[in-house]
């Protein structure tokens, strides 16, 4: 049998990507982090993540565990909060502070706190890759001689489909 496969079109890639890649990307570095520290990446964890990663939309724990609940029996609420712990302690996801929901980090490999932009009109988040940000905070905090424990930047506004043209 033969497969054939699609041309990938880059210039429509700022549109509509394609999200299973994202996916696919997210669960092998997730793989390859648990490997890195002797962790299991249990079918569980798995799930959760790919139920986290389902958009690039704030995920609930509540509607984790609602999702979850119909693909494996006798998920009890404390697993799936066990379970997102587990996956931001190792920079999977975010939590989204103002939000209380997590979001899939896209770049898992880099040790970095998450600056967000979310859209107010379609949930949709994206993670700014900038590290001047960190390093600009901390001098800031430096200069008043305060210890940073938690960064939490999220601006929310309209993405780029959203606005009125
Ligand atoms: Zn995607
Ligand atoms: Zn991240
Ligand atoms: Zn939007």
């Amino acid at each position: 049998m033969s497969k054939t496969s699609q041309p990938k079109r880059k210039t429509e890639r700022s549109l509509k990507h394609n999200h299973g890649a994202c996916i696919e990307t997210a669960l092998s570095r997730a793989e390859q982090r648990c490997a890195e520290e002797g962790e299991r990446f249990t079918g569980l964890r798995r799930q959760v993540l790919e139920l986290v990663w389902a958009e690039h939309k704030p995920a609930k724990a509540y509607d984790l565990l609602k999702k979850l609940s119909d693909i494996r029996s006798g998920v009890a609420p404390t697993t799936v909060y066990r379970t997102l712990d587990f996956l931001q302690e190792r920079g999977l996801v975010h939590k989204i502070e103002s939000l209380n929901a997590y979001v899939g980090c896209s770049q898992p490999n880099a040790e970095h706190s998450g600056h967000f932009l979310i859209c107010e009109a379609c949930s949709e988040i994206k993670e700014i890759e900038n590290s001047k940000i960190s390093a600009w905070l901390e001098s800031a905090a430096q200069d008043e001689e305060f210890k940073i424990k938690t960064e939490t930047v999220e601006l929310s506004g309209l993405c780029i489909r959203c606005q009125p043209s």
